[in-house]
């Protein structure tokens, strides 16, 4: 299968969690018929040290554990739905403190904007406190901050979108 990707945001093939479900659902539509399941990821607009064209094998019996895998998360997020459900609203952050993990995974979100786990990422990452003023803020100059920092501006770029609707 062949997954295009018009983004500018480098997608990394090898590993991917959102490529292996759809290799996975591939999987299940032939009945796991197949040894080998690959996928293509074309990316017109961001450069990859492999390419803009690039793939990735998975074998039949690794999509079966990653399916395992895959069917314990759901169950995870259902569970966590059901704990939502219940929960009373002084108990909604210590919900959000056991449920949400924030990552990359979040730039597509359409709850970054509220999600306290992603601010917290988004925070812990720029080392700043979104509740500062900004004239408040202090950055390091330093090399490395600069560096840390900005390999997180797609992130951070995706937040602010979310956030100003
Ligand atoms: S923004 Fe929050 S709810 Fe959305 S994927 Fe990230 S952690 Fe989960």
């Amino acid at each position: 299968m062949v997954d295009y990707k018009n983004g500018y945001n480098v997608v990394e093939h090898e590993d991917n969690e959102q490529l292996c479900a759809y290799l996975l659902g591939k999987a299940i539509e032939t009945g796991f018929s197949h040894e080998l399941y690959r996928v293509t990821v074309v990316q017109p607009n961001a450069g990859h040290d492999e390419g803009r064209v690039r793939s990735f094998d998975m074998a039949a019996k690794e999509l079966k554990a990653f399916q395992k895998t895959y069917r314990a998360g759901i169950e995870r997020r259902e569970e966590a739905e059901r704990e939502f459900d219940d929960a009373q609203e002084q108990a909604s952050a210590a919900w959000a403190e056991r449920w949400l993990v924030a990552g990359d995974h979040c730039m597509f979100c359409d709850a970054q904007a509220v999600c306290p786990a992603r601010i917290k990422l988004a925070q812990d990452q720029a080392a700043i406190d979104f509740a500062d003023e900004p004239r408040e803020l202090r950055f390091k100059q330093r090399e490395e901050d600069v560096a840390r920092i900005m390999k997180w501006a797609p992130q951070l770029e995706a937040l602010i979108r979310a956030a100003s609707g």
